[in-house]
């Protein structure tokens, strides 16, 4: 069986260093590996129009910036076909068929839903369109035969949806689609990287991140201003790593290497963090590590950016081809669909 990839972005915003570890960096790694034979990296629009209905303009510009940080961080568009959802009429035919096999009950139980629903004020009256957004992305998913989706912890509530979708499909109809499996990332500071305020989670919605885009003053600014232990009050007072975003951040981008270079008087990441626990360690000089280490990763990643977006032309032709792509894989699903629920009517 072949191994497939489809993950993806709303573009909502531009994409920041939650999204990065979360999933991003594992998407690089992967189509580097030469293990897949296709990936599928979607601009899902329509689901950010779920909920951003009243801002087209929001969701329009932001399909040209969330396509400019992917080729920025490295997707190759040799390898990886990055495509617009809306542009693929297939994916909405297989939601329509997808909608009666799954109960409000069971979307109501969602936890990723739930708490998206709150954290939008949704509670007295959530848009339809919202709601049903895991079963569009079970269409999403299905409609590329993807065996692998490597997504951030948040979504694996969605992908659990998909798999149900997906038994339940091939129970009645016939085995039809593919069982597809979510790919964590490996390091577990990256599952859910939280906001620098200290929130449970970075997030465009939130207004508490970092992005790949900031230029160096920015991210200065922001790791100064970090959220870090409130009890940690004198440099001599002993400090809390584990909730503490400054030292999950180092967990998800230090490496031994960052510390050589940077942090001469410690021998490694949990030294420092051993200091910081007993008292007689100060937030400033952790920060001034962090964003040392947040410098050199994001600056290459800037770079890119900037002679990518030079060239509209180019952005706009990579997601032509992949787009076109993603339109003939999904046809031809959608035609298997359709012939085992006994909807095709017309011989051609
Ligand atoms: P929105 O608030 O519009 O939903 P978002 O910041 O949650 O935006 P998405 O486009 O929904 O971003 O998420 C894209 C991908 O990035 C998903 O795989 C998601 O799991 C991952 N991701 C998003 N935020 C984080 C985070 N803080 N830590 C780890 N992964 C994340
Ligand atoms: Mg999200």
């Amino acid at each position: 069986m072949k191994k497939i990839i489809l993950t993806g972005d709303r573009p909502t915003g531009q994409l920041h260093i939650g999204h990065y570890v979360g999933s991003l960096r594992n998407r690089i790694k992967l189509q580097n590996s030469g293990e897949y034979d296709e990936i599928y990296l979607m601009l899902a629009d329509v689901q950010a129009l779920t909920d951003n209905f009243d801002h087209p303009e929001k969701v329009r510009e932001n399909v040209r910036e969330v396509a400019l940080d992917n080729l920025a961080v490295g997707v190759d568009p040799e390898k990886s076909h990055l495509l617009i959802q809306s542009q693929v009429p297939a994916l909405f035919e297989l939601f329509t068929y997808y909608m009666n096999l799954v109960t409000v009950a069971r979307v109501q139980r969602n936890p990723t839903v739930k708490s998206e629903i709150k954290m939008r004020g949704f509670q007295a009256s959530v848009p339809l369109g919202f709601f049903s957004y895991p079963v569009s992305q079970a269409a999403d998913i299905t409609a590329f035969d993807a065996t692998t989706v490597p997504v951030g912890e948040d979504q694996a509530p969605m992908i659990e949806i998909c798999r149900e979708i997906v038994q339940r499909f091939n129970t009645i109809y016939g085995k039809t689609l593919v069982m597809p499996e979510i790919l964590l990332p490996e390091n577990k500071a990256s599952l859910r990287l939280p906001g620098t305020d200290g929130k449970a989670k970075m997030s465009k919605s939130l207004g508490n991140c970092i992005y790949l885009a900031d230029d160096p003053k920015t991210v200065h600014d922001k790791v100064m201003s970090m959220y870090t232990d409130p009890n940690h009050l004198r440099i001599s007072d002993p400090g809390n790593v584990e909730d503490n975003p400054v030292f999950i951040y180092l967990d998800a981008f230090a490496t031994q290497d960052h510390v050589d270079e940077y942090l001469k008087d410690y021998e490694s990441l949990d030294a420092l963090k051993a200091h910081y626990t007993r008292g007689g360690l100060g937030d400033v000089k952790v920060k001034r590590f962090l964003e040392k280490v947040l410098q050199e990763t994001l600056e290459p990643i800037r770079k890119r950016r900037a002679i990518l977006e030079k060239d509209p032309g180019y952005v706009e032709e990579v997601l032509r081809q992949g787009t076109e792509k993603a339109c003939e894989k999904a046809s031809e699903t959608l035609q298997r669909v359709k012939d085992n629920m006994q909807m095709t009517y017309f011989k051609n």
